[in-house]
């Protein structure tokens, strides 16, 4: 069912746009990103269709409709975006080449410029430069050569990172004295990589905005993150940080989606280095996606992420991000989700659970928010 749009509301130049509800929103990658876009989209009289490799993916659970076929298999892939209205995708490795070849069958949104400029973190870092926004120092390295001309250049602590394929703390060593420095290349495997200068951050944020097709933006409040083994804990909103340097991220966010001509959600890393009474902030990281730290929204604002990523790439006018609630998001990983029944019995704690079926060491199981009146 494909509701027609009234003629004022209409976009002359694209009549599909915004897509009325019924139309079918393809989501890539099956993960509880995805199932989570899916929830967003259904509530919305959307239909989502999830496309992913993995058996069992729990957004298929959430979805009306799937595909359990890989990434490269492109009859399987165009028959995809042929059945659907959209595509968009719920995690920064989506290969590319594939995604080239449904371009002209369907609009696919957040578009693959800022998938490539994810993908790889010296394209990153160089676009990131390009729009001026702070960030650490860094160099391109190739070799283990090329690896002490940059330590020459940048000095110790730095960190080396492959521009691949590094997430959660994989794919990076932070070195201290040249005998880290000898080993390092080879010890992540001989690739491409940057080295950074090391950050003396006090703490981590992100900033998790949103661009619609008109060219609007629309900030949430920037949250305070904390890590265990490398993996999001906690995030934390109010975050205590001062006005102007909220202001500056939500500044720095919107440089940034503008310059990608970007549609949808994206998540925005910060190290925030200085003093707590004098902070700068530094980007580490963008994220082409709805992202973990941005899961408080679901119970602290008034529009959340997943549904003002939808709103986004259907054409629709941005909601509301604005925080009614104070929130600590609290990802579950490994058995914390044994605990459910706990978390349960605080009335004041939104329990989010993903129906994974193997409970691992480092894996995302589900995220609590607990609410209080906002400060
Ligand atoms: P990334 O995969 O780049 O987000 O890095 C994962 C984590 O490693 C970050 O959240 C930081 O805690 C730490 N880290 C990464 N880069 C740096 C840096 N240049 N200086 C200090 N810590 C870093």
């Amino acid at each position: 069912m494909n509701r027609s749009i009234p003629s004022d509301m209409a976009d002359p130049v694209s009549p599909l746009i915004p897509l009325a509800p019924g139309s079918r929103i393809g989501i890539l990658g099956g993960g509880q990103l995805g199932a989570m876009l899916a929830g967003a989209a259904s509530e919305m009289g959307f239909e989502p269709h999830i496309y992913a490799p993995e058996s069992g993916s729990p957004a298929f659970q959430r979805a009306g409709n799937y595909s359990c076929k890989a990434y490269e298999d492109h009859e399987a892939l165009s028959d995809f975006a042929k059945a659907v209205d959209i595509v968009t995708y719920e995690f920064e490795n989506v290969p590319i080449e594939p995604l080239r070849r449904i371009e002209h069958l369907v609009p696919v949104r957040p578009g693959l410029m800022a998938l490539e400029t994810a993908q790889d973190r010296l394209n990153e870092k160089r676009f990131l430069q390009g729009v001026g926004v702070p960030l650490a120092r860094f160099e391109a390295v190739n070799s283990t050569e090329e690896l002490a001309e940059a330590v020459e250049k940048i000095g110790f602590p730095c960190v080396l990172k492959t521009r691949r394929f590094g997430y959660d703390g994989k794919g990076q060593i932070i070195l201290r004295n040249e005998g880290d420095q000898h080993t390092a290349f080879a010890d992540l495997g001989n690739q491409p990589c940057v080295l950074e200068a090391f950050v003396a951050f006090f703490a981590e944020t992100s900033q998790i905005a949103a661009r619609s097709l008109a060219g609007d933006v629309s900030s949430y409040e920037m949250a305070l993150n904390t890590h265990q083994d490398h993996i999001l804990k906690t995030t934390v909103l109010p975050s205590g940080l001062p006005q102007p340097v909220l202001a500056q991220a939500s500044a720095a966010a919107a440089a940034i989606l503008h310059q990608l001509d970007y549609v949808g959600v994206m998540g925005i890393e910060f190290f925030i280095s200085g003093t707590p009474d004098q902070p700068a902030l530094l980007v580490n990281e963008i994220a082409p996606r709805v992202h973990n730290s941005g899961h408080w929204t679901q119970d602290g604002a008034l529009i959340d992420q997943f549904e003002q990523h939808i709103r986004a790439i259907a054409g629709w006018p941005l909601g509301d991000g604005s925080h009614h609630s104070n929130v600590t998001m609290t990802n579950l990983i490994g058995d914390d989700v044994d605990n459910w029944l706990l978390f349960a019995r605080d009335p004041a704690c939104r329990v989010h659970l993903y129906g994974k079926g193997e409970t691992r060491a480092g894996r995302k199981m589900g995220h609590i928010n607990t609410v209080s009146a906002k400060s």
